[in-house]
């Protein structure tokens, strides 16, 4: 199996003040193609600023990280946007669709960024939204729809460049719990259908008892890394 992370002596330092912050103080992970993993820690244990490096939103102060191979640890803002829109997706807590826009034309937009033509783009979407089970909502506009509706159509909009890796940060936190298991399951079923590489940050472990492999986080640090034996059906 080919490593899609791999991260070596990963530190992050913010400057606070006259005060430095270190959010991260060595953090060494690798991920395989095709593995599903639940990032977990107390609050403040660096669970997001890790996020962000590996989602290329940020760069670390110290630390090596390949992406498919290619080292990433100190490109340019533009190469890193690059890189961002073509091999990672992206889904967030708070959906962030845009409102006013129907799903269909929502899960398009990374493609009108990546240049793919119109027809193609809607057959694209369109497939999209039938693979994450919502084919019926592409002409809805997010305020006609729930909350797991919508991340939904957001997990869709995430897969449409055929990333490499999807990147979620608590993408069932403002969910109910039943949607959240939907969404849940959805991710368990990419993962196992689709053969998808998925990283995802939650501090609920009944959220993270559907990934097969749980990193847990404390004080900037990796303390714990376990395959998940007993996953959520
Ligand atoms: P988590 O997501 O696990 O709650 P974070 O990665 O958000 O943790 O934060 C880790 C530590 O880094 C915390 O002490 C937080 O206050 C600090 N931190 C995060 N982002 C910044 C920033 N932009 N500037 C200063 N400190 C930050
Ligand atoms: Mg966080």
């Amino acid at each position: 199996m080919a490593a899609v992370v791999e991260v070596a002596g990963l530190r992050k330092e913010y400057a606070l003040g006259n005060d430095r912050v270190y959010a991260l103080r060595g953090v060494d992970l690798t991920v395989e193609c095709g593995e599903f993993v639940a990032v977990m820690g107390p609050s403040g244990s660096g669970k997001s600023t890790f996020m962000h490096l590996i989602g290329l939103l940020d760069t670390p102060t110290e630390g090596t990280y390949r992406l498919e191979g290619q080292e990433v640890s100190n490109l340019s803002t533009d190469a890193r946007a690059d890189i961002r829109g073509r091999r990672l997706g992206f889904v967030f807590q708070a959906y962030n669709l845009l409102p006013r826009t129907s799903a269909l034309e929502n899960v398009e937009l990374p493609m009108v960024y990546a240049g793919v033509i119109e027809a193609e783009r809607r057959a694209l979407a369109l497939e999209k939204l039938a693979l994450v089970g919502v084919p019926q909502l592409a002409a809805h506009h997010p305020n006609q729809m729930s909350g797991g509706q919508q991340q939904r159509v957001a997990i869709a909009r995430a897969l449409v460049n055929n990333p490499g890796l999807i990147l979620a940060d608590e993408p069932t936190g403002a969910l109910d719990t039943k949607s959240s298991q939907d969404v849940m399951r959805l991710f368990a079923r990419l993962n196992e259908e689709q053969g998808m590489t998925i990283m995802l940050v939650t501090h609920e472990p009944d959220v993270a008892a559907y990934a097969r492999r749980i990193v847990t986080f404390r004080d900037g640090v990796i303390t714990g890394d376990a395959t998940n034996d007993r996953r959520a059906a």
